[in-house]
């Protein structure tokens, strides 16, 4: 991009003061330190127009969906953010938009206490093109790690699952128009919240932590895979949005396992451990259910209430496979 638009964009829409002991944006690189006794954490997630959100998506909850979505692989590490990077390509140069994408990314920055160091702007050839990365630190050996789940280990999601996935289905049309249902669940896809806090207070007591982004049966077989052992899970204990009661069963289902963008943590640990994790969730607010357990062999399981299998249809999304996701 041109001198007189690059710096004047960087200056106005992404510099920000840098927290004391940090260096941001301005230099060649941002400084930070990791505390004594940590390890740095490490993610980078893009987002693509016409793949991950529509052209005509709200630009504050694209900027906090970018910034987010992220976060949620730092939760889901159990690490505590220190700073960001973003990194945008943009196909022309529109001021109102910038504001307000700029505005939706710096609100969830300051809240997450995730400051943006630094980042690259250009001119693309065609949509806007987003890669965040964003940098946490996780005391050593205390990491919720996929390969780090037990044969006998329970699992447990937080939240409820299946909300975004409805309000994406309802924006698509591939649901008949549901005003009330929308309104129930819209945000959850639009302004997701990383369930940060969770996380942090996770690692050192559970054993593998999962975000749910591309669907709870998919995200929890990565942890399955990593650690070689498989899962059976209770249909019945999966917590559902509210706003899925009374849909048809099979649509219910699907949104439950195979449903993407909750931002969920799926996490195992030991059955010692149930007490002091309710006990973690009444602390924080956030809901926590007990949803199965792992098992020796490989695959998921999931069982119904008289502990008959469950047919599954769809597993969860994939990008090289499917159409247009999340719309943000
Ligand atoms: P360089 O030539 O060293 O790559 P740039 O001219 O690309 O530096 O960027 C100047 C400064 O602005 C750097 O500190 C860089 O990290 C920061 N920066 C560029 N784009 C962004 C952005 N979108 N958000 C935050 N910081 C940015
Ligand atoms: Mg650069």
């Amino acid at each position: 991009m041109q001198a007189d638009g690059e710096f004047d964009l960087i200056a106005r829409y992404f510099k920000r003061p840098s927290p004391d002991r940090m260096l941001g944006v301005g230099d060649d690189c941002a400084l930070m330190s990791l505390s004594t006794g940590c390890e740095l954490a490490v993610s980078t997630d893009m987002l693509v127009e016409g793949r991950h959100f529509l052209p005509d998506a709200d630009p504050a909850a694209l900027g906090h969906k970018a910034l987010a979505v992220n976060l949620s692989d730092l939760a889901a590490m159990g690490a505590r953010p220190l700073a960001c990077t973003l990194a945008l390509s943009l196909p022309a140069v529109d001021h109102a938009w910038l504001a307000a994408f700029s505005e939706g990314f710096h609100a969830l920055s300051r809240e997450s206490h995730c400051p943006l160091v630094g980042g690259d702007t250009t001119r693309g050839m065609s949509g806007i093109v987003l890669s965040v990365t964003v940098l946490g630190e996780v005391r050593r050996s205390h990491a919720l790690r996929r390969d780090a789940a037990r044969v006998g280990d329970d699992v447990w999601i937080s939240g409820t699952l299946g909300g975004a996935d409805l309000a994406l289905r309802l924006v698509l049309g591939q649901l008949p128009p549901d005003p009330e249902r929308l309104r129930a669940t819209r945000p959850l896809l639009d302004r997701p919240t990383p369930r940060l806090k969770l996380g942090r207070y996770l690692a050192g007591v559970a054993h593998a932590a999962i975000d749910v982004s591309d669907g709870l049966l998919q995200d929890l077989g990565h942890v399955l895979q990593a650690s070689h052992c498989g899962a059976e899970l209770w249909m019945d204990a999966l917590p559902a949005h509210p706003a899925l009661a009374g849909l048809d069963e099979s649509l219910r289902r699907d949104a439950l396992l195979a449903g993407g963008d909750a931002y969920e943590l799926c996490f195992t640990a030991r059955p010692l451990r149930r007490e002091q994790i309710q006990a973690l969730g009444r602390q924080l607010n956030v809901p926590v259910a007990r949803v199965g357990t792992l098992v020796r062999g490989q695959g998921v399981r999931v069982l119904d209430g008289d502990g008959q299998a469950v047919p599954l249809v769809r597993r969860g999304f994939d990008h090289f496979s499917e159409p247009c996701g999340g719309i943000a």
